[in-house]
């Protein structure tokens, strides 16, 4: 069998199991089990594949038929630009959450603190907003804290995947009871999905750790422990930016503006127009 009817075998095949982007995410996977380029795809679609090859890829194509993601299957996925290691210990970083990285880096770029800013990732998961983070401020000191050791063990891969062992540092823990110290920044993509909307949304997201997902029956669960933590331990010196979920920003600024009176506190939009971080900017 040529490479191009393997492609349109397997792309039917998901096409009939109603799943979308087939074409793309079959293409991704026939790349994985060769290691080449989409550029060399196209010039090799008239070549024969490999019996061990198409068994590879068959399994892969089994695993998307029962809806599991594409990340998992090729194990990585882009944020900001950088290449991750991601595996089912791991949440899969999202587009939306660019924002956050943004905002922090905007926040860490217009406020120099004299000496090296002291980033807090909170939930960092896979690592992707700490080393996204320590990759573009390079005199940055990143803490990234989860609770899961396991996530954690991904996270130390793609620390060592983008060179940033020595700025990075990884701690296991609820929040921000790990943190050795008073953070300029603290930045969260914390779970904020509701037990209901959990049950509703699709099949891909079973098999993504329930722990970086679900944030008890409203989703903010752990944001709310995340600001009663940050009011006792007079956590951080500047700026608090938390990712939420659609519909949750009147809730988290009341939450927000209950716990830090004299704080600046807004809601900002992603570009699909949805209010997708929570900043919290304190005084001094
Ligand atoms: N944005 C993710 C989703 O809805 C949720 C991530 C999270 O809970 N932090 O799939």
């Amino acid at each position: 069998m040529t490479l191009k009817e393997a492609l349109n075998r397997a792309t039917s095949a998901l096409a009939a199991h109603h799943i979308s982007d087939a074409s793309h995410d079959i293409q991704l996977l026939l790349r994985h089990v060769l290691q080449i380029t989409q550029a060399q795809l196209y010039l090799q679609l008239e070549e024969e594949l490999a019996p061990p090859e198409w068994e590879r890829f068959s399994s892969l194509l089994e695993r998307r038929l029962q809806h599991e993601p594409v990340a998992y299957l090729v194990c990585h996925q882009e944020f900001f630009g950088l290449d991750f290691y991601v595996d089912r210990r791991v949440l899969i970083p999202r587009p939306e959450t660019e924002l956050l990285v943004e905002m922090t880096l905007d926040f860490a770029r217009s406020h120099s603190a004299g000496r090296p800013l002291i980033i807090a990732d909170i939930g960092t998961g896979s690592g992707a907003i700490a080393i996204s983070l320590a990759t573009n401020l390079i005199n940055a000191r990143i803490c990234a804290t989860d609770l899961s050791i396991q996530a954690l063990e991904v996270a130390a891969i793609n620390r060592a995947r983008h060179g940033v062992d020595d700025r990075v540092v990884l701690l296991a823990g609820n929040l921000l009871e790990p943190l050795p110290e008073t953070a300029d920044l603290i930045v969260a993509n914390l779970p904020y999905v509701s037990a209901i909307e959990l049950q509703r949304t699709g099949p891909e997201l079973a098999f993504e750790p329930s722990v970086a997902l679900a944030g008890g029956p409203d989703g903010l669960e752990s944001i709310r422990l995340l600001l009663h933590q940050a009011h006792e331990l007079r956590q951080p010196r500047r700026c608090l930016l938390l990712e939420i979920g659609q519909g949750q920003s009147e809730e988290v600024l009341r939450l927000a503006r209950n716990h830090f009176p004299e704080a600046d506190i807004q809601a900002h939009r992603d570009p699909g127009g949805i209010e997708r971080v929570v900043g919290i900017a304190f005084p001094g």
